[in-house]
């Protein structure tokens, strides 16, 4: 059965497409057609955008630039990837509203929980900026907090691979994919890094379902909203 309203995660790494970093248009434009897909579903989207194609907190910091600075970079990288998103997603004919939880008055709406219900009751897409706004997190515990908070029914977390598997794919070609995988497993299991341990304890926490699927396979977006047996259910 379809979800209602999912969260999408969407990684940095993911928007760069064929480039080493920043935003392949041409991607993000396939993107917004994946998602429109939803849309014209009346399933309800809620887009957590990464930022890791322009910085990474922990990559930045040291060398004289404090963690709190790094990741208040890395949620500057994530307001870009959600301003490009929105312009591109309104060219696709997808409406879409971006909310910030940084302070960006001149950029974006604030994230405010009854604006978020407005649009999203309004079939408006809403890309959230900044991650949750403070750091020491990533945008992953961002996307399992900000779904709780807006009941989303499911996190739906986008790869470039086909879920989680027992190994790095990339890697190790002969790792196995999980179809099913217990919350607990996740979270224990050292040799699964597909998603934040934080994120995924949240998610044990409170009961709510992770899908690591493909999101760069046409359709597969539609698919995995739809209730299909697409990725690695983590529940
Ligand atoms: N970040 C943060 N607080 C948040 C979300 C993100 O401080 O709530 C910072 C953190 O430095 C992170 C960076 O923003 O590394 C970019 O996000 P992330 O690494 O999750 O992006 P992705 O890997 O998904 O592209």
């Amino acid at each position: 059965m379809a979800y209602k309203r999912i969260l999408l995660k969407i990684s940095g790494e993911q928007l760069a497409g064929k480039y080493q970093s920043g935003i392949d248009t041409e991607l993000a434009s396939w993107l917004a057609k994946e998602v429109k897909q939803l849309s014209d579903a009346n399933i309800q989207t809620v887009i957590m955008v990464g930022g890791g194609n322009f910085a990474r907190g922990t990559q930045l910091a040291g060398n004289g630039i404090r963690r709190v600075t790094a990741d208040q970079i890395g949620m500057l990288g994530t307001m870009m990837n959600a301003l490009a998103l929105i312009d591109i997603f309104e060219s696709n004919d997808v409406q879409a509203r971006c909310l910030s939880n940084i302070f960006a008055e001149q950029l974006a709406e604030p994230f405010v929980h009854r604006l978020a219900e407005k649009h999203l009751g309004k079939g408006r897409v809403v890309i959230v900026a900044g991650g949750i706004g403070r750091p020491y997190l990533t945008t992953d515990t961002a996307a399992v907090a900000l779904a709780l908070e807006l009941s989303c029914e499911v996190v739906l977390k986008a790869t470039k691979v086909d879920g989680v598997f027992s190994a790095d794919p990339m890697q190790h070609p002969g790792a196995a994919k999980y179809d099913k995988l217990s919350a607990d497993e996740a979270v224990s299991n050292p040799n699964i890094k597909i998603m934040d341990k934080a994120a995924m304890g949240l998610a044990l926490e409170h009961n709510l379902p992770i899908v690591v699927f493909n999101g760069m396979k046409s359709g597969n977006i539609l698919k995995v909203a739809s209730g299909e047996a697409v990725g690695t259910k983590i529940q």
